[in-house]
């Protein structure tokens, strides 16, 4: 149910007063507007977004609710692929077109390669995929190995995680797991007892997709908390808040999550706003929204803190295999509330 414009109005401190919410899901556009000035001048890094399911708009409202970073996980598109040449064109676009065109809107673009747990139950494509990744992971701007680790937790989706995690070891790269939706909580022990069987240290091991249920165990064991910010399924922003208020900021991150369902790239921008609506120190959402996704990732090597915080312009007339994102002479922004189209 959405909640009517009016009763938004005659609601306006509905983040002060938590007890006047609900858990029911409802749309943030209006209260977003009426919250957006809290984070101004705040920068967000979304270490966990699928761009490539994204539009020109999203990319637009990310920069301008000041996401200046993300990390786009390899993952599955949703139409399982049937041969290894559409694989090779996924990954080309993640350190390639998807990269150039998030540059074109002011956003550095890193991604993580991998092959998601739901393929490799395809076992003759995971085959051939895992012959082909170490020809990807080498790749400027491939800051991690993922999103890999569980889906149905099938054996054949332990063995491709754990010849990943060998390459993740190889490539000195951070590894960045992916939590299944059913039986969450055995799916993450068992990803993280797989990850230290294997010798991988946990610093250098993202567990995302946390939720209440398994955040203790993984900071306890020292690895990095990634939470995915996705309306119904994972977790929400009123909960998020609590979690912060228990844990702190240690090794603790959002993301989004966006991809091609119902998500929001938004999210850490809105979570922000909420956490300095109920009074979380500014450090404090500056570390779960910024710098730790970067302190993780940054073992990559593949980080450079100056070509994200210096907010440098792109330019329009920059190529990328001789395709420009601006379709003859555009300009990169125009004004999406004018009912003119020119
Ligand atoms: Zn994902």
């Amino acid at each position: 149910m959405c909640e009517k414009q009016s009763d938004l109005k005659t609601n306006p401190s509905h983040f002060e007063n938590p007890k006047k919410t609900t858990d029911t899901p409802t749309h943030m556009d209006l209260k977003w507007d009426e919250y957006k000035d809290k984070i101004q001048g705040f920068k967000f890094f979304d270490p966990h977004i699928h761009m490539v399911s994204r539009t020109t708009d999203d990319y637009q409202n990310m920069a301008q609710a000041g996401i200046v970073a993300v990390i786009e996980p390899a993952f599955w598109v949703g139409q399982p692929r049937t041969g290894l040449s559409s694989f090779k064109d996924y990954y080309s676009s993640l350190v390639g077109w998807e990269r150039f065109r998030s540059s074109q809107f002011g956003i550095k673009h890193y991604c993580t390669m991998g092959l998601n747990s739901r393929e490799a139950n395809n076992e003759r494509l995971a085959e051939e995929v895992m012959e082909i990744l170490p020809l990807y992971v080498y790749k400027e701007g491939v800051v991690g190995i993922g999103e890999i680790g569980f889906d149905d937790q099938t054996e054949l989706e332990e063995k491709y995680y754990r010849l990943q995690l060998e390459l993740a070891k190889e490539a000195k790269l951070p590894v960045q797991i992916h939590t299944p939706h059913r039986d969450k909580k055995r799916g993450t022990e068992r990803s993280m007892s797989i990850a230290i069987e294997h010798g991988l240290d946990p610093s250098w091991v993202i567990v995302d997709h946390n939720n209440e249920e398994t955040v203790k165990s993984v900071l306890d064991q020292g690895f990095y908390a990634a939470f995915t910010i996705y309306p119904f399924t994972k977790m929400g922003n009123k909960r998020m808040v609590s979690i912060v208020e228990q844990y702190g900021a240690e090794r603790i991150m959002i993301n989004s999550s966006a991809d091609w369902g119902i998500s929001d790239p938004l999210a850490i921008p809105k979570t922000a706003a909420l956490m300095v609506s109920r009074g979380i120190p500014n450090d404090v959402i500056r570390k779960v929204t910024y710098e730790n996704a970067i302190e993780a990732f940054a073992k990559s090597g593949q980080i450079q803190v100056s070509d994200f915080e210096l907010s440098i312009p792109s330019d329009p007339n920059e190529k990328f295999h001789g395709n420009s994102v601006l379709r003859g002479g555009q300009l990169p922004k125009w004004n999406q509330n004018s009912l003119y189209i020119d």
